[in-house]
C-alpha cells in the first residue's frame, strides 16, 4: 500500500474546503494536536475556532485523536461543540467505526485530516474515507529534529 494522502495542504487553513464540498463530502475528521491544535497547548487558537465555525455551516465535525489524556481531551472537548473520539488509537479503526455506525455517519462521506502519515493518513486508507496530510499547525516553532522527523516519515512507503 501506498501511503499517500488524496490531497496535502501546509496547513488546516490551506485546505480547499470548497472542492470537498464540491465531491460529496460531508464530514471532516480532524486529528487534534498540530492539526488543529498546537501540539501540548490545550487551547484552540481564535483563527481555528472561527475555521471551525465557518465549517460548521456545511459540514459535520469530529475530532478523531490519540492523545490518551482524558484531562486533556476533556480541556480540548469543552471548547468545541462537536464530537471528540479520543483515545482512537488510529491506525486502527474500531474506536471510530464504532462511532460512525452508532451516529449514521457515512465513511464514504468523509475526509480525514491529519498530519501524521502512519497514524492518520494509514487510518483513513484502513477506513476507506479520503485522507488529507497536512504540516503542523505550528511548523514555524518547531525544532529541527522534529522537521527531520516530520520528513522522514513522510518518505516511508509501508
Ligand atoms: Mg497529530
Amino acid at each position: 500500500m501506498i501511503l499517500k494522502a488524496d490531497y496535502e495542504a501546509k496547513t488546516v487553513f490551506e485546505i480547499n474546503y470548497d472542492r470537498l464540498k464540491e465531491e460529496g463530502i460531508k464530514i471532516i475528521a480532524f486529528d487534534l494536536d498540530s492539526t488543529v491544535m498546537k501540539s501540548k497547548s490545550g487551547e484552540f487558537s481564535s483563527e481555528t475556532m472561527s475555521l471551525f465555525e465557518n465549517l460548521k455551516k456545511d459540514f459535520y465535525l469530529i475530532i478523531i485523536s490519540n492523545n490518551s489524556n482524558p484531562d486533556y481531551i476533556a480541556k480540548a472537548a469543552g471548547q468545541i461543540d462537536f464530537p471528540v473520539i479520543a483515545p482512537a488509537k488510529k491506525p486502527f479503526t474500531k474506536v471510530s467505526k464504532d462511532f460512525l455506525q452508532t451516529n449514521n455517519l457515512n465513511i464514504k462521506e468523509m475526509v480525514m485530516v491529519g498530519d501524521r502519515p502512519l497514524t492518520d493518513i494509514l487510518f483513513g486508507k484502513i477506513l476507506g474515507c479520503k485522507t488529507i496530510l497536512v504540516d503542523s499547525i505550528s511548523w514555524q516553532e518547531e525544532k529541527p529534529v522534529v522537521r527531520l522527523a516530520r520528513r522522514l516519515e513522510r518518505i516511508v512507503n509501508i
